[in-house]
């Protein structure tokens, strides 16, 4: 047994490894993201039953280990110094004249490569093996970011080479996030209400700071090389020799990296690059020319900033000046009030202006911005328009700063802001503004999911007045709908349809569309399964919440509050007099007969694949168990599925056994 599952345990990395490569290297996945997940999850569960098959190189050491308490602190053995850089052609042809006079006349060849907007990193291998790696810091010292870099996939642990690899091997790159990760981070938190991250490379800064590796795995960062730190011995001696070695050894490089004989080639490809860039699956803000020969680099040397070989050269962001009209105050479904920017229209990047967003107060602070100011719109890559600066020397007499509201715009209370952060809010509950951002989610596809209300219609509903509530909706007739701009008879009768359609919603569905703070599709799906109904909701108790799985303390209070507030308690009133009460099956009762987990404890952690959590807890109660949220040393198993955290560590240090879904459900259903 333990022969063949050490070859299994092989044969698993070995195929893991070469999904990785083909997926992150070579771009040609040959499986789903699911027989992937399969793959891995085997390996996890053979490696947990077989402790002494355990390796720092093994792909499971990518799903994130152990939090760490902080960061320490590593001194580079070869400085990352920064490099020169320039937004003017002229500087570049400065460049080249100087390396030649400096050469003695020599032409040197140059490499050429895309300036990726990330993180700056040095990853350390020795005999091949990934020991060390550590952000830029400020070019001395950085931190220790191994936990996280080896949940990179594009990062092997181990390089496999033809004999050919330094004993000490010392890479410098940038770690960034892929444009397509970073959109779907913020839809995902655009949906949840919840304020989206500014751009990726901020977001890869913030991810790299994360304490716990896991969150860093899930994050789906990426690394490309462009540089070396110390090597020994130093294979070749020049970088386009060296990137070609970095890729035999399956080190990611960039894509578009290209030789030029000389500035003239290097500002062609400059050029071309410039309409290519767009289409990458990273951001990009330039190029970077660096002579090729390590020897003439040598020669060169560095100045007290920056070595002398190498020049940075920058594509303008598209931008335009116009002027700012004024500011409005939007509020957002939870009371948050974001400034938006209203500019004279301007054409830019293809599309044309006339908004933009100026995120909060410290945003408008910052700019030191007022009314009538001439400023600066940009839109970098995908990125929605922002201000970058205001062009003082323009600015009308008189002009008067940008104060903030100090009552809601919509609702005329006093706005409040926000302990510690730069966020002003709105806490009426009743503010028609927040209401209107409810109503669109309520009828949103993840919730009630009602076709025909879309937003303009929402818009519509709540400025007339016809629908103040929820329960509105419910009480709509066509006739009224006919009197709105634009619907006719048959379209009033969609709508009227469309909305009794979702009556069949089910509670975790309902709750979600209440839009209570913190309660997202997830947990109004954990806490409709244990309530089961809207009324043993309304009489729950905040300690009755917070001992329910997965709900913590803060989402507690918040669900807690809601149900007792003065419009928590009139929501469920009339949604229930309107005829919207559904039910939710809670009471899982064990079978008869023989019981296989009569009488266990039994803790289910992590992200299932073929039941959510909540049926596979009424699965063990089906079973004669008990669904418990805890770990002890009397737990009878632990059922892990991905991202499994600090309840699988537990587990393991206890010596609790740990099932995978799937071993769970062949014990739960035996043949
Ligand atoms: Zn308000």
């Amino acid at each position: 047994m333990g022969a063949s599952a050490k070859t299994r345990v092989e044969k698993l990395r070995e195929e893991l490894n070469r999904h990785n490569h083909l997926y992150y290297i070579d771009a040609r996945p040959q499986v789903s993201d699911q027989q992937y997940d399969r793959l891995m999850r085997e390996l996890v569960e053979l490696e947990t039953a077989h402790p002494e098959f355990a390796a720092a190189d093994s792909p499971t050491q990518r799903v994130g280990g152990a939090p760490i308490e902080s960061f320490v602190t590593i001194e580079h053995r070869v400085p990352m110094r920064s490099i020169d850089n320039t937004y003017d052609e002229a500087e570049v042809r400065a460049f080249d004249e100087r390396v030649r006079k400096n050469l003695g006349g020599e032409q040197p060849a140059y490499v050429v490569e895309p300036k990726i907007d990330g993180v700056s990193g040095s990853i350390r291998y020795e005999n091949g093996l990934m020991v060390l790696a550590a952000t830029r810091g400020d070019g001395r010292r950085g931190d220790d970011i191994t936990a996280q870099a080896r949940t990179i996939r594009s990062l092997p642990l181990r390089l496999h080479g033809d004999g050919d690899i330094p004993a000490i091997l010392e890479i410098r790159g940038e770690v960034y996030m892929p444009n397509a990760v970073f959109q779907q981070l913020n839809k995902e938190r655009a949906e949840a209400g919840e304020e989206t991250y500014k751009n990726p490379r901020n977001l890869t800064t913030g991810t790299l700071k994360q304490l716990d590796p896991k969150i860093t795995a899930s994050r789906k960062l990426q690394f490309i090389s462009h540089g070396l730190g110390q090597v020994e011995p130093l294979p070749t001696d020049s970088y386009w020799d060296w990137i070609q070695l970095l890729k035999r050894w399956h080190l990611p490089v960039a894509e578009k990296t290209s030789f030029a004989e000389t500035i003239d080639e290097a500002l062609k490809i400059i050029h071309a690059f410039a309409t290519e860039r767009g289409s990458l699956a990273y951001q990009t803000d330039g190029m970077v020319v660096k002579v090729n020969s390590f020897a003439q680099r040598e020669r060169l040397g560095a100045t007290t900033k920056a070595p002398r070989w190498v020049m940075a050269y920058k594509y303008q962001a598209e931008q335009m000046q116009t002027v700012l009209n004024g500011v409005d105050w939007q509020v957002g479904k939870g009371g948050n009030l974001t400034p938006v920017a209203r500019l004279e229209p301007v054409f830019l990047a293809g599309t044309t202006v006339s908004n933009a967003t100026l995120h909060n107060l410290d945003q408008i602070r910052r700019l030191d911005i007022h009314y009538g100011d001439t400023i600066v719109v940009e839109k970098a890559g995908e990125v929605i328009p922002y201000i970058s600066q205001v062009v003082v020397e323009l600015r009308p007499p008189k002009a008067k700063p940008i104060e903030p509201p100090t009552v809601c715009p919509s609702c005329g209370s006093k706005v409040e802001k926000e302990e510690d952060t730069p966020y002003l809010r709105c806490n009426n509950p009743a503010c028609p503004a927040q209401f209107r951002e409810k109503l669109k989610w309520f009828c949103g596809r993840n919730q009630m999911d009602i076709e025909n209300v879309g937003e303009a219609l929402v818009d519509q509903l709540v400025n007339t007045g016809l629908v103040k509530t929820f329960a509105d909706l419910y009480r709509l007739k066509k006739e009224p709908l006919m009197d709105l701009e634009r619907i006719g008879e048959k379209s009033a009768q969609n709508v009227v349809d469309s909305i009794d359609g979702s009556r069949q919603q089910g509670l975790e569905r309902l709750l979600a569309g209440l839009g209570i703070r913190h309660v997202g599709n997830r947990v109004a799906f954990v806490l409709a399964s244990h309530f089961g109904s809207l009324d043993a909701l309304a009489s729950a108790t905040a300690e009755q919440f917070s001992e329910v799985h997965e709900i913590g303390d803060v989402i507690a209070e918040c669900v807690h509050a809601f149900f007792h507030g003065a419009l928590g308690i009139s929501t469920v009133q009339e949604l229930k007099e309107v005829g919207l009460d559904p039910r939710m099956e809670r009471t899982v009762k064990p079978q008869a007969g023989e019981l296989p987990f009569a009488g266990m404890s039994i803790v289910v952690t992590g992200s299932m694949e073929r039941f959510t959590r909540p049926q596979i807890e009424a699965m063990i109660v089906r079973l004669g168990g008990r669904a418990s949220g805890s770990i002890s040393k009397k737990t009878g198993f632990l059922i892990a599925g991905a991202d499994a955290g600090s309840k699988l560590d537990k587990a393991k240090a206890l010596g609790v056994e740990v099932l995978t879904e799937e071993a769970f459900l062949a014990r739960a259903e035996p043949h």
